[in-house]
């Protein structure tokens, strides 16, 4: 089983459709695979079927954005009830301002000297209501601001960069709660990306525990080899599960289906009891 848990569609900051994505998935040898869209549950069905035709088995999935201590945390629900009412309005309340997030974000481009990048980001999001810092950076590499993705967030969209405007995502308690209420399994999503010190993470990990959390991603897109050794070993030292997952976004923008290493067999995979 190639197993991949995580990704996107331009129902949020992808840039595919969640057919398109389905079938890239399927391409590269995907055999059990879940779109996790960001704060939206929209593009599952279309997902699924796309995915059954494929020759996949699908996993409902979710990624909500959270704010942790001041900083963005990522946690996917997989295995889902995307029809669940308590999960809905949790990430409707969610994706609520990020328009006006887009604007500031472009305010703070143009006093840097960067013009029309809220059209521009607009322009290249499926949906206005999910513009997202992905769109900007897409935008930037578009008119040749940045060399690419990467360096549009390193000089521009980051803590501390002129258009980095801060935003307050859901409480890690209630993503949770919600995942749970959904019947789904709450995954701290690449902890490798928050630069967190060890004392942090540990705190984190054990409010994610408190709070119901079940795994933690260890073989994912932005982590190096040493980061699967390390989060692995975290997992295994807390008895968290462990998961797996691309986080793709679009072609030729960072991490691809079927490139990863598969999980460690020592640890405890999400999908053990899932009889897949
Ligand atoms: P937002 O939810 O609008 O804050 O956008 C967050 C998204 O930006 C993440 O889901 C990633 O897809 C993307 N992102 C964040 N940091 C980086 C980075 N350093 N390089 C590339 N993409 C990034
Ligand atoms: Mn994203
Ligand atoms: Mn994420
Ligand atoms: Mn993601």
């Amino acid at each position: 089983m190639n197993i991949d848990l995580h990704c996107h569609s331009n129902v949020s900051d992808g840039a595919l459709a969640p057919t398109q994505v389905a079938r890239r998935a399927a391409r590269a040898g995907v055999t059990v695979w879940s779109l996790t869209d960001h704060d939206q549950v929209d593009g599952l069905a279309e997902a699924r079927a796309a995915a059954l035709a494929a020759g996949m088995q699908f996993v409902d999935g979710v990624e909500i954005s959270v704010t942790w201590r001041g900083s963005t945390v990522h946690v996917l629900g997989l295995r889902i009830d995307p029809q669940d009412a308590t999960l809905a309005a949790g990430l409707a309340a969610v994706r609520g301002g990020r328009i006006e997030r887009a604007r500031a974000m472009a305010r703070e481009l143009s006093a840097a000297g960067i013009e029309g990048t809220f059209e521009g980001a607009l322009e290249r999001a499926e949906n206005p209501a999910m513009v997202s810092r992905t769109h900007f950076a897409r935008f930037l590499v578009d008119i040749e601001a940045v060399a690419d993705m990467r360096d549009a967030f390193r000089r521009f969209l980051v803590p501390g960069k002129p258009g980095y405007v801060p935003h307050q995502w859901a409480d890690l308690d209630d993503a949770v709660r919600w995942i749970r209420a959904a019947s789904g399994h709450a995954v701290l999503a690449h902890p490798g990306r928050y630069g967190l010190s060890a004392g942090a993470m540990d705190a984190l990990l054990g409010e994610f525990r408190q709070a119901g959390g079940e795994a933690i991603e260890v073989v994912t897109g932005s982590h190096s080899p040493e980061q699967y050794r390390h989060f692995g070993a975290l997992a295994a030292h807390h008895d968290f599960a462990a998961s797996r997952g691309s986080d793709f976004h679009g072609p030729e923008e960072g991490a691809e289906f079927g490139s990863l290493p598969p999980l460690d067999a020592a640890l405890r995979p999400v999908w053990r009891d899932w009889g897949l």
